[in-house]
């Protein structure tokens, strides 16, 4: 049955929730190869055997949200809260050009405030017109109004990122407070596709409580609002935070069993969605040293390396174990680009790589 669902992905057939799920649900090691191989073979078709670098910018951990897995929610005290200032942003982000990256990201807690909002979009602007409109700017700045969206478009950044983090409402208001609203995520993304934005979003998995089901209508929302990007990783505990306290830290076989699903997700994305760019996310390496790599012969063709300042890197605690946080940027470019070579894939250096799917639009 998988072996036809997978020839029938390959004719360009559309997929059911049932056949999706079914994908998801395969632990027999020849279906999984199988799997991974007809992923791979869509990846190559649509967007080729190149991995983009954007270098990830994590500029502060201030933040005025309490969603119950993040280890920088508002109320975990035993965080040391920082913000970077300008200089350093725009250091970084000239770093990541300079080093031939095609792009970077800038992600932080979410802030709405007027003082924030203007200092990113002064440092935007610096860092498109310093690089001569060449570098791709990312932002991953949580909700903002269509009206802080289309600033700091104007000013140059051209992709966003925002999670939905699952599609099923239960679960979304397990996991956050009650504050926090489903629909204002989706209206926050349909003002990302009218201000102009390549429009990512993504989800975790392996959420407490989350089903095969659930996450094959993830893949299919995903499809549904003719999303650009994906950027989706595996749930990883933090102990200082409400889901963490009642998760444990993950046994290796969990972190096993985490990673497959983490990379079972990117290679259905890819299988559904086809010529959409796939970030093989950070966290797929706190599972496992080479998990971004394994990400990449599953159909992602997105690496996001730290360029953040090692001095910051310990206090952007998202989950326990996070890696790479002793590192300094050029460590990372540098053992990357290695790994990367070796799976037999090239970095597109000074690429900007934007979404094919956008470009198609
Ligand atoms: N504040 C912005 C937002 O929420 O969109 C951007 C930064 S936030 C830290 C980026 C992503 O981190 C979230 O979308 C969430 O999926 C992920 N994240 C937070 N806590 C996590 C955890 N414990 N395990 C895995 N991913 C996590
Ligand atoms: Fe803040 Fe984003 Fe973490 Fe939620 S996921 S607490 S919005 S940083």
């Amino acid at each position: 049955m998988v072996l036809n669902i997978l020839e029938k992905a390959k004719r360009k057939e559309n997929l059911c929730v049932e056949e999706i799920e079914a994908l998801l649900t395969i632990s027999d090691p020849d279906e999984l190869q199988a799997l991974y191989d007809a992923a791979y073979y869509i990846k190559e078709q649509y967007v080729g055997k190149i991995a983009y670098f954007r270098g990830l910018i994590e500029c502060s951990n201030l933040c005025m949200k309490d969603c119950y897995y993040c280890g920088i929610r508002k109320s975990n005290k035993n965080v040391e809260r920082f913000l970077m200032d300008e200089e350093e942003i725009f250091k970084e982000a000239l770093w990541a050009y300079e080093a031939e990256y095609g792009s970077c990201v800038i992600q932080s807690g979410e802030r709405q405030d007027t003082a924030y909002i203007e200092m990113i979009e002064r440092v935007v602007k610096r860092i498109h017109e310093a690089s001569n409109r060449e570098l791709g700017i990312t932002l991953s700045l949580g909700e903002q109004t269509e009206e802080v969206y289309r600033r700091w478009r104007k000013a140059g950044a051209s992709r966003y990122l925002l999670r939905i983090e699952t599609t099923n409402p239960e679960l979304y208001a397990r996991i956050h407070p009650e504050d926090h609203s489903m629909e204002t995520r989706k209206e926050c993304l349909a003002a990302l596709r009218r201000t102009g934005y390549q429009v990512g979003t993504g989800v975790m998995m392996g959420l407490p409580g989350q089903t095969m089901r659930d996450l094959a209508n993830d893949i299919l929302f995903l499809k549904e609002i003719d999303i650009d990007m994906v950027g989706m990783g595996p749930y990883i505990p933090h102990s200082d935070t409400p889901m963490g306290e009642e998760v444990p830290p993950y046994t290796d076989e969990q972190k096993k069993d985490a990673l497959t699903l983490g990379l079972k997700m990117i290679a259905v994305t890819r299988i559904v969605l086809k010529d959409i760019n796939i970030a093989a996310a950070t966290a797929l390496q706190a599972l496992e040293y080479t998990g971004r790599e394994q990400g990449l012969k599953c159909g992602a063709n997105v690496i996001m390396p730290n360029v953040t300042e090692t001095e910051f890197r310990p206090k952007y605690q998202l989950y326990d174990n996070k890696p790479c946080t002793d590192e300094n940027s050029s460590m990372c470019r540098g053992c990357l680009s290695g790994r990367i070579s070796g799976i037999g894939e090239e970095v597109g250096f000074n690429e900007r790589g934007d979404s094919p799917h956008f470009h198609k639009r």
